[in-house]
């Protein structure tokens, strides 16, 4: 995400988080990029219909993949806009995810730091990032004892 903020800059740019739940701690494994043509330096928009395709591309390369929120890009040090809760508020009620993540990048004076909040009870509460790495192979699982039912 930092590497699509300096190379759209001054441009937003963004795309849709994917991950699992670990008990209730959102994992996200994935930040997918999508270019928009509805975008500009203060503003991105994710193109209507791709997040279903993409989350379903995903979830064919691993079916533990979900849905979990959105991240763009701020050109400047500023966090979550009006907007930006407005757009979450809709995301919550049009996707199978009622509490979306959302990741602004924010570009410091000499860096990009993320901003990670989540929708709870219609407003976007701050998070703390853990890099704690992907998931485990889906090979390491044990093999289902009954694979036919
Ligand atoms: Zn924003």
């Amino acid at each position: 995400m930092r590497d699509v903020a300096a190379v759209a800059h001054p441009l937003e740019a963004g795309g849709i988080l994917v991950g699992v739940y670990s008990e209730s701690t959102p994992w996200v494994t994935h930040a997918l990029q999508i270019p928009s043509l509805d975008v500009g330096p203060a503003h991105y928009v994710v193109p209507a219909g791709i997040t279903r395709r993409l989350v379903k591309c995903a979830r064919q390369i691993d079916s533990r993949i979900g849905y979990l929120g959105e991240w763009h890009v701020h050109p400047d040090d500023v966090g979550p806009s009006l907007t930006d809760l407005r757009t979450m508020r809709k995301v919550g009620r049009a996707q199978e995810e009622p509490r979306p993540l959302l990741i602004v990048v924010r570009r410091t004076s000499d860096d990009h730091v993320l901003d990670a909040r989540q929708l709870v009870w219609g407003q976007l509460r701050k998070l703390e990032i853990v890099l704690c790495g992907g998931l485990e192979s889906i090979d390491s699982e044990p093999p289902d004892p009954n694979p036919t039912s």
